[in-house]
């Protein structure tokens, strides 16, 4: 099988942005190639500022440390929503990348949440996340870890005056409750935006920051689409989560953040407007809501 055809090849270069655009939240230390390859490629198309997010406090440590040597990387860290009852519970199956995990209790809870929250004071960490709730991917029994580490991420965000970045996956309802219970930062992301029309009116009302990838270039994701189109311009932001999402008609190959003009062309087709109009207001949007 050529290349060209392969199912697992990277998607080739899309014609340049004209006015560069920030992809909001990507995984790059999950990418392959080196972090000069991947912001080279990016910024080769327009996308020339990018969010590097650690999922647990290995990858924290490292998207700390990534935005130190680069000046065109800020860095959020957490413990993912899913990490977290991993962290209290144990993972047997070795679900997570670090392979299988001894349980260590709301102790170890404890001791991971302090070291988010040193880095949150670093100067190159602008938010605090990805955090929030997936009830997707953890059951029942990891509930209260995933609340309770919610809840303190957003106590550490809000103590550092940082940005908070959401994870939201089938728990909607829940992450707004909890927002509201402790009272949202200033500034706060839904990363991958997954709400429909009448739960982007919500978030505008909140003055919620709603970032969509690749996904709302899906055929089935019409409710995307439909957010898209009301949410305020100035509270939209656009991002990768590569190594995930990958926008159609590339769906299923290695996302990266060179990709991001993709879902910006699709995202000012769903509203109408200019190309250029819409990467004005993500790239002032996303310095906003980072505060960089
Ligand atoms: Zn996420
Ligand atoms: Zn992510």
């Amino acid at each position: 099988m050529s290349s060209a055809t392969d199912k697992n090849a990277a998607p080739p270069l899309p014609d340049p942005l004209r006015v560069p655009v920030a992809d909001s939240h990507t995984h790059l230390d999950m990418q392959s190639g080196t972090v000069e390859e991947g912001l080279a490629k990016a910024a080769s198309v327009g996308v020339t500022t990018v969010v590097q997010v650690g999922c647990d406090v290995r990858g924290s440590q490292w998207a700390a440390d990534t935005a130190a040597a680069h000046d065109n990387v800020h860095a959020a860290v957490a413990l993912h929503p899913n990490e977290a009852p991993r962290i209290v519970h144990g993972d047997p199956d070795g679900w997570s990348r670090q392979g299988a995990r001894e349980p260590l209790g709301d102790a170890g809870l404890d001791a991971a949440l302090a070291e988010i929250d040193r880095l949150a004071a670093l100067p190159h960490v602008k938010a605090v996340g990805e955090t929030g709730l997936d009830y997707f991917r953890t059951g029942e029994g990891g509930k209260e870890a995933q609340d309770r580490s919610f809840r303190a991420h957003i106590e550490i965000a809000k103590r550092h005056g940082k940005a908070l970045v959401i994870h939201d996956r089938d728990a909607h309802a829940d992450v707004l409750r909890v927002l509201k219970e402790e009272g949202a930062p200033e500034r706060t992301v839904f990363h991958c935006y997954s709400g429909d029309a009448e739960m982007a009116e919500i978030c505008a009302r909140a003055g919620y920051f709603m970032s969509f990838a690749g996904n709302v270039t899906f055929k089935n994701a019409q409710d995307l689409r439909d957010a898209v189109a009301v949410a305020p311009l100035e509270l939209l932001l656009v991002e990768t989560d590569a190594p995930f999402l990958t926008p159609a008609p590339y769906r299923g190959r290695p996302n990266a953040p060179y990709l991001i003009p993709v879902t910006v062309r699709a995202m000012a087709a769903v509203r109408g407007i200019d190309e250029d109009a819409l990467a004005t207001a993500l790239g002032a949007n996303t310095a906003r809501a980072f505060g960089y």
